[in-house]
């Protein structure tokens, strides 16, 4: 089990700091159940570059304040792991955005989109 580490801060503290670096295409932030959220860009992080797919063969379990990533179904040597992300965006759910997160896993059940919810 691998556990995604990285600086926790407040949504809004991860929002401003990904504005002045302007990162595009790459979210790294992991919304937590109390508010706060890892910023998976700082520190060492393998977890973070887990791609995304709508019918993933792991999932993010929180427990206490941390992230893990857990395998749900079996996976071989040297296959490739994949989150469902479930990403959130502040609200504006733009054609931009969806367009930046738009999800071509290729799997029969893809929701097109990255985004949770959407
Ligand atoms: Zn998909």
């Amino acid at each position: 089990m691998l556990e995604y580490t990285g600086t926790v801060m407040s949504w809004k503290r991860a929002k401003s700091r990904h504005r002045r670096f302007g990162e595009e295409g790459h979210t790294f932030l992991f919304g937590l159940s109390n508010g706060g959220v890892i910023d998976g860009s700082l520190g060492c992080n393998s977890a973070r570059w887990l791609n995304h797919a709508c019918v993933a063969n792991c999932e993010a379990v929180e427990d206490d304040g941390r992230v893990y990533i857990q395998a749900v179904s079996d996976i071989e040597p040297g296959e490739e792991l994949f989150i469902a992300y479930g990403l959130t965006t502040d609200g504006r759910s733009s054609a931009a955005v969806r367009a930046q997160y738009a999800c071509r896993c290729g799997h029969r059940r893809c929701r097109g989109t990255m985004l949770a919810g959407a």
